[in-house]
């Protein structure tokens, strides 16, 4: 078994990755004879060996199925599984454990609120709002369950700095808005939304609030109950957890007024041809036998980021960050997109006329790893008219070595772009 490792507080009180760094074996390999320099955690983040390692103890020691099961691997499974959801539950601050919902990300989550919460509720005439610089998890449910219900999908604008004004967002509140659906953190931009400000202007018109915390969950503290959430999505593994593996907080008295979103064992009573009855919370929620190591993990994963500290690791990427966009901007031919004045872990960036996979493709071949094309944000490619960006993502294990790699591949590529 694997200790953590760590950062702890420098001299400066910032954090020493170096340390943390060594938590993650993928890390410590060359690609294409370089070493690789992982620039693409918004994507998906490596794992830490505590993660690896818990899983790996679960599947050899513990696994069975859950609940209802009396023999002593199907109890062991089951504490397994309910102790991540409230590890889960301490994370986030619900107020509640059984307002963790597991799901498979973030997708399904914000899936399960639309075709459970809104598609009973919404009449034609009805309206979701969100902005423009969602991914398409948070555009695409939505269209649908306006397609299903007759409701209309309104989105806020950004501006050229890809930032969102709540003023513009407030402006769209009106009495017709069920739902506002929005990003915490955007996965193209950066850009860090107000959704404190934007959560108590809704709640004053009666709108409920779904946050998309995909990219906020691993780079930030997260309290949902200060951010007045009411659905809170996110992913396992772009917060060090295995993949297939997300949450969904929802408020309680929300969450038990809704009707079930898939059919099966676990989230029943009782089943009788003439009628079932559907089990309590968050069971209702999670038809069929679950990702059960997916939770030991994910529950690894935060152990992981709780012995870290959320403050320490967003005080360390912001000036990464900071460190990241300086360098870049002074890379000659470079057009950095996502500018707000308050953003977290993303830069994305065009180069010449260098087309983005090309870009990211000579990366490669030099060991850095980005991710090139549209970033599931199509929506906010067309606002800049260009057809997708570069974007390096920051984990909690970069440092300013990898920027200073990234950039040197970047004089690199347009010496053979010429
Ligand atoms: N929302 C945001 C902001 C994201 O960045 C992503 C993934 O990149 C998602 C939603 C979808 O997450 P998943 O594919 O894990 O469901």
């Amino acid at each position: 078994m694997s200790s953590l490792t760590g950062m702890r507080p420098g001299a400066a009180g910032t954090a020493d990755v170096t340390a943390c760094r060594a938590d993650f074996p993928a890390l410590a390999q060359d690609i294409n004879g370089y070493p690789l320099v992982y620039l693409d955690s918004a994507a998906s983040s490596q794992v830490p060996m505590a993660v690896i390692d818990e899983i790996a103890r679960y599947q050899s020691h513990d696994h069975a199925n859950v609940h209802r099961g009396v023999h002593t691997l199907s109890h062991r499974a089951t504490e397994v599984y309910e102790n991540a959801r409230t590890a889960l539950q301490r994370f986030i601050n619900a107020s509640r454990r059984e307002e963790i919902v597991f799901t498979r990300g973030t997708t399904e989550s914000i899936n399960l609120v639309a075709q459970s919460f809104c598609r009973p509720k919404l009449r034609q005439g009805d309206r979701i709002l969100i902005t423009h610089l969602e991914h398409h998890s948070n555009i695409v449910p939505w269209q649908m369950v306006c397609e299903q219900t007759g409701a209309e999908l309104v989105v806020a604008p950004i501006d050229d700095r890809g930032d969102v004004s709540p003023d513009s967002v407030v402006a769209l509140m009106d009495e017709r808005v069920r739902l506002l659906a929005v990003a915490h953190v955007s996965n193209a931009l950066g850009t860090v939304l107000p959704v404190r400000e934007l959560a108590a202007a809704a709640h004053a018109r009666d709108i409920t609030v779904l946050v998309d915390g995909a990219q906020a969950v691993p780079h930030m503290p997260v309290d949902v109950q200060a951010l007045g959430a009411d659905f809170y999505a996110f992913s396992g593994h772009k917060m060090f957890g295995p993949t297939g593996t997300g949450v969904l907080y929802g408020r309680e008295e929300l969450l038990d007024a809704m009707p079930p979103y898939q059919g099966g064992g676990d989230m029943i009573l009782e089943v009788r041809f003439d009628g079932t009855t559907y089990n309590e919370l968050p069971y209702k929620f999670e038809a069929g036998t679950p990702n059960i190591s997916g939770a030991a993990g994910l529950a690894a994963a935060v152990a992981y980021l709780e012995a870290i500290g959320m403050n320490l690791i967003a005080e360390h990427e912001r000036q990464l960050l900071d460190y990241l966009t300086n360098k870049l901007a002074e890379v000659e031919g470079i057009r950095l997109l996502g500018m707000a004045p308050v953003k977290a872990s993303v830069q994305s960036f065009l180069l010449d006329d260098i087309h983005p996979h090309d870009l990211g493709t000579i990366l490669d071949h030099q060991g850095v790893a980005i991710r090139t094309g549209h970033h599931c944000a199509m929506p906010v490619m067309d606002r800049f008219g260009i057809p997708g960006t570069a974007r390096a993502s920051l984990g909690l294990y970069n440092n300013r070595a990898d920027v200073d790699a990234l950039t040197a591949a970047l004089e690199k590529a347009r010496e053979i772009f010429g």
